[in-house]
């Protein structure tokens, strides 16, 4: 049985993922963490992020593994390098939606991902889950919140790593990187047309999770 949870910026698809793969004992993967992945790596190496053509040929190089602990966390590895302690910073995250955006990248990430979906069954979350990475999954959710709450969620997690940004400029900047995703020609984040549609700006974690396992049948 797969899940497919999809949904924009901070809409708390994360932390539900997690706990609801506590619940229901079957293992998640953070798509998004892979997509992080290779663009810390390029980054880190000074690629010029616009440049699709010579990161596409240098893609291979990364060689991203992708890693499942057992708190449902998943570890990525590039070149042999275990980098999840720094796929989370700022400048990734402002950095990813414009690698995300080339199909190269997309079809490379993806054979990652499947590579780890293969072994069972699986939650799937990220943004183009439920309408291309699973499109047969039994179960589709699209999880998001208003742009208020999302920013201040944002907010909280970057001010818990030190980063102090006012809520204006994170909602900035969570508009633009949801535009980003929105707008791109390759798997757009998109509701898929057989995807439940939870709005938890005024949910608990909890309560949201309790909603999206009401739907499911083991
Ligand atoms: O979910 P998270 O914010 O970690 O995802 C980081 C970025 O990775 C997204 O903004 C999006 O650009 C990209 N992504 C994607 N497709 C996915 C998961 C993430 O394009 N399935």
């Amino acid at each position: 049985m797969n899940i497919a949870i999809d949904g924009p910026v901070a809409s708390g698809k994360g932390t539900v993922t997690k706990a609801l793969a506590e619940r229901l004992g079957i293992p998640a993967l953070d798509t998004g963490a892979a997509y992080r992945g290779v663009t810390l790596y390029l980054l880190e190496h000074n690629f010029d992020l616009h440049d699709e053509k010579c990161i596409l040929m240098n893609l291979k190089k990364i060689d991203l593994r992708l890693y499942l602990a057992d708190n449902h966390e998943v570890r990525v590895f590039t070149q042999g390098q275990d980098v999840t302690g720094r796929i989370r910073d700022n400048r990734v995250s402002l950095a990813v939606p414009v690698v995300a955006a080339y199909a190269g990248v997309r079809d490379y990430v993806n054979q990652q991902i499947g590579l780890v979906a293969a072994q069972g069954d699986f939650i799937l979350e990220g943004r183009d889950i439920g309408t291309v990475v699973l499109p047969n999954a039994e179960y589709k959710f699209f999880l998001t919140a208003s742009l208020e709450v999302r920013a201040k969620r944002r907010q909280a997690d970057l001010a818990a790593k030190g980063e102090k940004i006012s809520l204006l400029a994170v909602m900035q900047q969570v508009k633009e990187r949801d535009e980003q995703d929105l707008n791109r020609a390759v798997a757009p984040l998109r509701q898929a047309e057989d995807a439940i549609y939870i709005d938890n700006s005024a949910l608990t974690l909890e309560q949201t999770v309790d909603m999206m396992a009401k739907y499911i049948k083991l």
